[in-house]
């Protein structure tokens, strides 16, 4: 895949940028590694200053990073502006709260005095995706630095500018040469990157193929990994739930980010009681969506970042209304325009051996499931390989812990649609990964936890 920013509003290529060489790569580890000897020994106070300075340039300069991501992978304006926001909050929640999270955590052993220590790793590679150009980034790199670790950046070829973007940010904001640095390369180089020496440990969102690429090559070299990849969320609505609510909830829960998001609702399973309702609701607010250019503020679902996401959603619905599946509205690219949109559409009744069984449809389209009661509604959203988050709906408490005991998921949000807060863990199970980012646990999976006993 070429490194370049392809405006997806217009399909216009804007700028074009040449790989890294073996020898630039090379330069760029050795750099990495040389600046995690001195960064290591950093303090707390200090990264934090230089974190909490990061956030200062994100708010300060919001609109020029949110019209580059705007205009690299389609997002609208406005959602941009929430995550450079979002980007600020991450690094200040982690420079406030690492010191607590890092601290010395003491043990009563037969030592005369024992405890657990957490030291950095070292120089970690994270892979990321172009659907959340910086949240991915900073919910990444501002646990990771706090920790004394040292950054890599492999973005997604689609969102240079986002990557080069982030790397300035960083060292304008003070910390020494070579401790986030951006790597200009394709996903053919990610292999040998993390099979060399002074790379220790690596993260990567993105696909299931690859995260299981990464995963491979680093488990050749008995390295860690942490993998964020896809989902294919279930959104249960059960009869006591407040439907308007539910209906308003599930518009921004699928459509968020164009439909490109891992933790979009995405399978909506309701009960026969209330599926008539929900379906009519939902076609109608479907429908009253404006689609356009991502830069209006009055804009509510921009392009697709790119023309073969859009053709892999499309071959998706297809082959859905082909074995019979009914379309409720939506449901064929937008052809009376440049660019790459796709229409809010609702998909229902599938019979058995569609796409929508099993697997993740990535934009604006949403499957709608009737089931008979509690226990079909379980089963349905398990019944997927995948396990990011799930939302689900209902005032009655014995059903609440049934869906938080039952439900196959990373996160489950009662009455609310699944979101990432740099306050809460964040990840997957089965084939949506493994390991977790924010919140304490987040800053847990790049340290050597140390174990030490002195007597
Ligand atoms: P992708 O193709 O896997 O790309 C993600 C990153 O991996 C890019 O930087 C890409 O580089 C790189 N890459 C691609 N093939 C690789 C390989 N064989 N080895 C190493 N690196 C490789 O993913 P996508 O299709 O753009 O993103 C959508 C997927 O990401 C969806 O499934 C979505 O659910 C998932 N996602 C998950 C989360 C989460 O937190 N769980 C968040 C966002 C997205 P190039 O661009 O150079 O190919």
């Amino acid at each position: 895949m070429a490194i370049a920013t392809i405006n997806p509003a217009t399909g216009e290529t804007l700028n074009t940028f040449e790989p890294l060489t073996e020898e630039q790569i090379e330069t760029k580890l050795e750099q990495a590694q040389q600046a995690y000897e001195l960064y290591r020994k950093t303090s707390l106070a200090q990264r934090a200053e230089w974190l909490n300075k990061a956030a200062d340039i994100l708010e300060g300069d919001r609109e020029r990073f949110a019209k580059i991501m705007t205009t690299e992978m389609g997002k609208t304006f406005k959602s941009a502006i929430a995550e450079v926001e979002k980007s600020a909050l991450g690094c200040r929640y982690y420079a406030e709260h690492a010191a607590e999270f890092l601290a010395d955590v003491p043990a009563s052993t037969d030592a005369s005095h024992s405890f657990v220590r957490y030291q950095p790793m070292g120089v970690i590679l994270a892979v990321m995706p172009w659907n959340f150009p910086f949240w991915q980034v900073f919910r990444f790199a501002a646990p990771a630095l706090m920790a004394g670790n040292v950054g890599l950046l492999k973005h997604a070829s689609n969102v240079p500018q986002c990557a080069l973007a982030i790397e300035e940010i960083f060292q304008q904001a003070g910390f020494p040469s070579g401790v986030f640095q951006t790597l200009l390369v394709g996903g053919d180089k990610v292999a040998a990157i993390v099979s060399d020496e002074r790379v220790k440990a690596a993260t990567l969102t993105g696909s299931e193929a690859a995260g299981a690429s990464l995963a491979v090559a680093a488990g050749k070299h008995i390295k860690k990994t942490v993998l964020e990849l896809g989902g294919s969320d279930p959104y249960i609505v059960l009869e006591s739930a407040d439907l308007d609510a539910a209906v308003s909830t599930a518009v921004a829960a699928r459509m968020l980010n164009n439909g490109q998001s891992c933790i979009a609702a995405k399978r909506f399973i309701v009960v026969d009681a209330i599926a008539d309702e929900f379906e009519k609701r939902l076609v109608e607010k479907f429908q009253t969506l404006k689609v356009g250019d991502p830069m209006n503020s009055e804009t509510d679902l921009g392009p697709l970042a790119t023309p073969s996401i859009l053709e892999d959603l499309d071959k998706q619905v297809q082959e859905c209304v082909t074995k019979g599946s009914r379309l409720l509205t939506g449901g064929k690219p937008l052809s009376d325009r440049p660019g790459n949109y796709y229409p809010p559409t609702l998909l229902t009744d599938f019979p058995p051996g569609t796409p929508a069984d099993q697997e993740e449809f990535f934009g604006p389209v949403a499957l709608l499931f009737r089931v008979a009661n509690i226990d079909e509604a379980i089963q349905r959203a398990n019944g997927i390989p995948f396990g990011l988050g799930a939302s689900a709906w209902t005032t009655v408490e014995a059903e609440r812990d049934r869906l938080i005991n039952e439900l196959e998921a990373g996160a489950v949000f009662i009455n609310g649609l699944v979101k990432s807060d740099p306050r809460l863990p964040f990840g997957g199970i089965k084939r949506s990964g493994y390991g977790r980012e924010l919140g304490i646990q987040g800053i847990h999976e790049f340290v050597n936890i140390k174990t030490v006993w002195v007597k």
